[in-house]
């Protein structure tokens, strides 16, 4: 085995309510006592040990994706009760007060759905009462739940099949579209929303002053930077880069990549950018580079945890 990260998104508590995927802070605490605290890096330690080249295969460090403010509220002080750092893989244009539709999109499906295959159906529905219906019939016949995100092992077949249709039939424009109409549809409001569901500048200064390491996670997190040309790619990270810079006063050296896409470009960028340590978002083998770290969705870990108990 490589020497990995171990991811998380979400949690819940009293004020971040639950939702698919979401821990609260006792499984946070019951995850790093099984992971064994002592083997866990801070993550300048991971950092520093990456950079001399003695990183040994069994060390782990943990890692936050998406700037979240749950993981601020929820995880940080467990974080504190174990004297551990983390990475922080921060997208910035929230911070700069914009609302993304990635978190939205969540808040209202676990707000307005009984659950999240409820969802799927309805956002299905109204692919097909929309233009694009013909469109999505025939590219959903090449559809294989078996085949697609075969690495994610935690998705259910309903999630292959919504990843497939968002990602792969409609791409970003004409998903938002859809979205938008079915947000339309059920009075939600979005600005309501909003509030509560990142960190601000403040947060990241203070993980920042209290020994976290910072990284890249692009400006506005697509969900296929791969997708993107070469100058869009670049904007993405170089925007990132800047405002982190500029927060922090330091130089990021560290990424994730978001929904674990990326290409040659990408790479490529990152290095102009002097980025030394990059994360994937699996623990898929074949890919050594520094910028190719592996990680294990904290969704395998709560699975493996219930096998045990
Ligand atoms: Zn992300």
């Amino acid at each position: 085995m490589r020497p990995h990260g171990v991811m998380f998104h979400h949690f819940n508590s009293e004020v971040h309510l639950p939702g698919q995927g979401s821990i609260s802070a006792d499984a946070l605490r019951a995850m790093i006592e099984q992971l064994g605290p002592g083997r866990i890096l801070p993550a300048s330690e991971f950092l520093s040990r990456h950079v001399r080249g003695t990183l040994a295969a069994d060390d782990l460090c943990l890692t936050f994706d998406d700037a979240l403010r749950c993981q601020f509220d929820v995880a940080l002080p467990v974080l504190r009760e174990f004297d551990l750092t983390a990475f922080w893989f921060v997208y910035t244009s929230v911070l700069q007060g914009q609302i993304e539709p990635l978190e939205i999109y969540r808040h209202f499906r676990m707000n307005c759905f009984p659950n999240v295959n409820a969802f799927y159906r309805a956002f299905e529905e109204t692919v097909e009462r929309s233009e694009h219906a013909d469109l999505a019939a025939m590219l959903m016949e090449e559809f294989n739940p078996r085949a697609y995100l075969a690495g994610f092992p935690f998705y259910t077949d309903e999630d292959r099949r919504f990843r497939f249709l968002r990602d792969e039939v409609l791409g970003p424009a004409r998903y938002h579209a859809v979205m938008e109409r079915l947000i339309d549809e059920k009075e939600f409001d979005v600005n309501a929303a909003a509030r509560g569901l990142w960190m601000d500048d403040g947060c990241v200064r203070e993980l920042h002053a209290a020994g976290h390491v910072i990284g890249l996670h692009t400006h506005t997190h697509p969900t296929r930077v791969e997708h993107l040309s070469a100058d869009d790619q670049r904007s993405e990270y170089y925007e990132n880069y800047a405002y982190l810079k500029n927060l922090l006063d330091e130089r990021p050296v560290t990424m994730s990549h978001p929904c674990n896409s990326y290409n040659a470009t990408t790479l490529e960028i990152l290095s102009e950018l002097g980025i030394t340590l990059g994360f994937r978002a699996n623990m898929a083998s074949g890919f050594g580079g520094a910028l190719e770290f592996p990680r294990e969705d904290h969704a395998n870990l709560v699975r493996r945890m219930t096998l045990a108990a």
